[in-house]
């Protein structure tokens, strides 16, 4: 095998260097080569049917999978304690195959109203264009469990909200599902697996957008999705895609053939081999680069917020900061680390202090990624957040004189010299 998994045995920040990878059989090349080729030649006829099968292991063609975003799959699989990946070109794309895996036109889900912009966005054209029906609810277990219907084919929620930095109720609401034998997916992108690992507190599927802290300098755009293998799809058949054979594939029977991983069979099939957005080598390349010094940076990415929002705190500009306070019992309970570096900021003096601080800032760049070691601002109302009505945004917690930021891991004295300059 190319890239055995030798995650197993091995603690986070092992993992983070070695999941997934080893050196390369052919030439021994140490770091995972970027396999830049389209495809892959087959030993003769029998072994090219089979893997258009799915039997046997191996590679046919990169739309479906790729030496170099398979090491990624793999390191992310260990990495979440899931039992296996699918590499995409970004989150965005995470989340729409993810729902197009299990629900089709008529079905319904409920998701959190608190949700990144451009899921929020995502969601409401598939309800409107095909007819995959979003239920709103908040991210709490009443809410979510007082949404759910005998319809409801999933539920959809983010562990730590972008852009408020807001912790939710991961263990709360996994009750609730469970109960229902509904799966929960997570949006796990600000928290990543160094904060905080959701299948161990009930999650069924997880995604990320890798192009923020898990690339963590600004050089990618790419995404994954991982199955948690915990979900029962034999028991339920209202998930034709992972519990009905394809007839177009021998007749398959996903849940008999991957009972660990049906789910992530599926959303390969009908997601990479069919849809087609697939990662590419190279950002697979960027992202496994970044992994590998996670747990590090995250570590300093929570250590800056907390010092930039405790300094806005207190500064008389500013009327609320909304990143949760490191001693709050419900954060230390399910992130002891920290919750990340992604909160909001409102200044008291409306939509013309905003713009003040943004032009005068030099060391923070005005811009919408997250997650980057340089430290990010951007004005949510009219750039992420653009497509809400104002009264949505307001109950969100974004208004015009809301600024978001993603703290980086620069010197942290400087970063409260520059904001200083810019409040004053
Ligand atoms: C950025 C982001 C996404 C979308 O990811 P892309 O890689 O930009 O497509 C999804 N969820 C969250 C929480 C994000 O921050």
């Amino acid at each position: 095998m190319l890239f055995p998994d030798m995650s197993d045995h091995f603690r986070f920040a092992t993992q983070v260097i070695h999941a997934g990878t080893s050196p390369h059989k052919g030439t021994g090349a140490r770091v995972t080569p970027i396999f830049h080729t389209n495809g892959f030649v087959f030993n003769d006829l029998e072994h090219g049917a089979d893997l258009f099968v799915l039997k046997g292991k191996g590679f046919t063609y990169s739309r479906g999978s790729n030496p170099t975003t398979a090491a990624f799959e793999a390191r992310m699989a260990a990495l979440e304690g899931g039992t296996s990946a699918i590499a995409i070109a970004s989150g965005q794309s995470a989340l729409l195959v993810i729902l197009l895996t299990l629900c089709e036109s008529g079905d319904e889900y409920v998701a959190s109203r608190q949700l990144f912009g451009g899921s929020l966005g995502l969601l409401k054209r598939m309800d409107k264009r095909l007819g995959i029906k979003v239920i709103w609810a908040d991210p709490t277990p009443e809410s979510i469990a007082a949404a759910i219907t005998p319809k409801t084919k999933a539920v959809l929620i983010e562990t730590i909200v972008n852009p408020t930095g807001q912790v939710v109720d991961l263990t709360g609401i996994s009750r609730v599902t469970k109960a229902v034998n509904v799966p929960l997916v997570v949006d796990n992108t600000l928290a990543t697996p160094a904060l905080l690992r959701p299948f161990e507190h009930g999650a069924d599927i997880l995604f990320h957008s890798a192009s923020k802290f898990l690339c963590g300098s600004g050089t990618a755009i790419g995404g994954v999705i991982i199955d948690g293998g915990s979900f029962n799809w034999v028991k339920d058949t209202r998930y034709p895609l992972i519990s009905e054979p394809w007839e177009d594939y021998d007749d398959i029977l996903l849940t008999q053939s991957f009972p660990d991983k049906a789910f992530s069979m599926a959303a390969r099939l009908i997601g990479l081999r069919e849809l087609g957005p697939g990662l590419s080598p190279t950002n697979a390349f960027l992202i496994l680069m970044g992994i590998e010094t996670l747990p590090l940076r995250m570590q300093r990415h929570c250590d800056n917020a907390q010092k930039i929002a405790a300094y806005l705190r207190t500064h008389p500009a500013v009327d609320h900061v909304s990143l949760p306070d490191s001693t709050d019992e419900h954060v230390k309970k399910l992130c002891p680390k920290g919750s990340g570096s992604i909160f909001v900021a409102t200044l008291k003096g409306g939509l013309p202090a905003a713009t003040r601080l943004l032009s005068r800032l030099k060391l923070f760049s005005h811009l919408v990624n997250i997650g980057e070691s340089r430290s990010l601002i951007c004005h949510p109302a009219t750039t992420t957040h653009k497509q809400m009505s104002e009264a949505e945004r307001h109950g969100f917690g974004i208004d015009p004189g809301t600024l978001r930021f993603s703290i980086g891991l620069e010197n942290p004295e400087d970063l409260i010299k520059d904001l200083e300059q810019g409040l004053k």
